[in-house]
């Protein structure tokens, strides 16, 4: 019982999310979106976003 988590499935989900790189707010949205330059921190205004999956904890 249970599904297993497809590689897919969580590399897609990171795709969409990105990092704020002003003040490191999490958002969700397109990456087509955020290639555009459509996309803007909610927090702050700010558009340089980066990709979750870069990510690393240090
Ligand atoms: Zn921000």
């Amino acid at each position: 019982m249970g599904k297993v988590r497809a590689p897919a499935t969580v590399r897609r989900v990171y795709e969409r999310m990105f990092i704020c790189m002003r003040c490191n707010s999490k958002l969700r949205s397109d990456t087509l979106r955020v290639k555009a330059g459509k996309v803007k921190c909610r927090k702050c205004g700010y558009k340089h976003l980066r990709a979750k999956k870069k990510d690393r904890k240090v």
